[in-house]
């Protein structure tokens, strides 16, 4: 099946809305994607015909809601290639993730004196879970610097990781420049000195296909609400032995073997991290999601995205007067901008006036923003369901502001 832009458009009921008085253009889908009807659809239908809480009903639709969402649990493992579905814990969200694994696995790893690595282009929520723990720990954190151009500067990297590196948490794709990093090499270069890694997959798993298996690292994380799935879904991938060896996050229910007021014990792995009643309906929606996304094909909408980044950079750089941040040669489909003269807010809030919704700010990533010598960008991060029409009407949109602030 050829990818058609137009045919998926159709699957997402939100595009074909109006905003102020025009077709709606969204460019902020790294903040948060949009959801096709078939998620939508399957949301409303498993409210409307299966809905019971899992895990612990005797009757048949509890017992088909379980199915249903260990089925999804499945279904994850196979799109993010993890060799067994125990090794997917269900959170809210990336965030809920790396706060999971920095309140378990670090708190039991990590001391007095430990060094923690991570980079200069880290989201905010993957830099101030460990920052905690270091301060509780008696830790440290040391940051590895990134390039003019927003690329990881892989040799001072290496310079960090010492013999007190316990763990490289680190970035698939920068939310804030679309820098893609050399995974592969991080976490080899991690393993080779014994070092545990986390990967921040929440900008990586909407734009590329996903094996956390060849990329060889410890945890993965990822948020639903960014794959086209609805919020309230995450995902937590571990290694096995890893997570049955850390122990458990939040305590209460599901999460228990059995419990008396002189001890309790706790449920094997992935029960042992899931207390009490999860987002079953968002967990159902994520599989709907997955499924869409592999109906189509991770490769078709890699492809397809990397041909609108190249126009889009294109056109946006004869724009007189606008800057690209980070401009690395490896990128997913997101462009972070200055525009002489103008405040990004400024421009983001010109582009709504047009029915265009892109995001201005700091991105939740400031150290990035301090290293790249600007306070905010405006950013335009695009999907597969954007088109090239998207990106000129983006563009006259900014020769309009332009004219404004002249
Ligand atoms: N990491 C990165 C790279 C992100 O872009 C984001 C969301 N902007 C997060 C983590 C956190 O995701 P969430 O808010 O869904 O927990």
């Amino acid at each position: 099946m050829t990818f058609d832009v137009e045919t998926v458009r159709k699957d997402f009921p939100i595009l074909s809305t109006k905003m102020r008085g025009r077709d709606l253009v969204y460019l902020d889908s790294a903040a948060s994607s949009q959801k096709p009807e078939a998620v939508i659809s399957a949301i409303s239908d498993f409210y409307s015909a299966h809905y019971a809480n899992i895990h612990r009903g005797v009757y048949q639709l509890s017992a088909e809601a379980t199915q249903r969402y260990e089925d999804v649990r499945s279904l994850v493992a196979r799109f993010i290639g993890a060799p067994d579905p125990r090794e997917i814990i269900f959170v809210r969200n990336a965030t809920e993730a790396i706060n999971l694994v920095a309140r378990t696995w670090g708190e039991q790893q990590i001391g007095n004196g430990d060094e923690i690595v991570l980079t200069t282009m880290e989201h905010h929520a993957n830099i101030v879970p460990w920052q905690m723990l270091a301060e509780r720990q008696g830790a440290s954190i040391r940051v590895a610097a990134v390039t003019d151009d927003g690329v990881l500067d892989l040799e001072h990297l290496k310079r960090l990781l010492g013999p007190r590196t316990k763990l490289l948490a680190v970035t698939a794709v920068s939310n804030a420049l679309g820098t893609i990093n050399p995974i592969n090499t991080l976490t080899s270069l991690a393993r080779d000195r014994g070092i545990t890694t986390l990967v921040d997959g929440a900008q990586a798993a909407p734009h590329q296909s996903v094996d956390v298996k060849a990329l060889g690292c410890d945890f993965y994380v990822l948020s639903g609400h960014k794959v086209f799935g609805p919020s309230g879904a995450g995902v937590l991938y571990g290694r096995l032995p890893l997570l049955e060896s850390m122990p458990p996050f939040l305590g209460g229910g599901d999460m228990i073997e059995s419990v008396s007021f002189e001890g309790t014990t706790f449920a094997p792995v992935p029960q042992k991290f899931e207390a009490g009643t999860p987002d079953i309906a968002s967990v159902i929606g994520f599989g709907a999601a997955i499924e869409y996304l592999e109906a189509i094909g991770m490769d078709q909408i890699s492809a397809y995205e990397q041909t609108l980044l190249t126009y889009a950079t294109e056109r946006l750089l004869k724009i007189p007067g606008l800057r690209i941040i980070g401009t690395a040669k490896e990128k997913a489909a997101v462009i972070s901008f200055v525009l002489e003269d103008a405040h990004p807010h400024d421009i983001g809030t010109i582009l709504d006036g047009e029915g265009i919704a892109i995001r201005a700010g700091h991105h939740c990533a400031q150290p990035l923003m301090k290293r790249m010598g600007v306070p905010a960008t405006a950013r335009a991060s695009f999907s597969f369901y954007n088109t090239r029409d998207d990106v000129d009407s983006l563009v006259e949109a900014l020769r309009k502001t332009q004219e404004i602030f002249a």
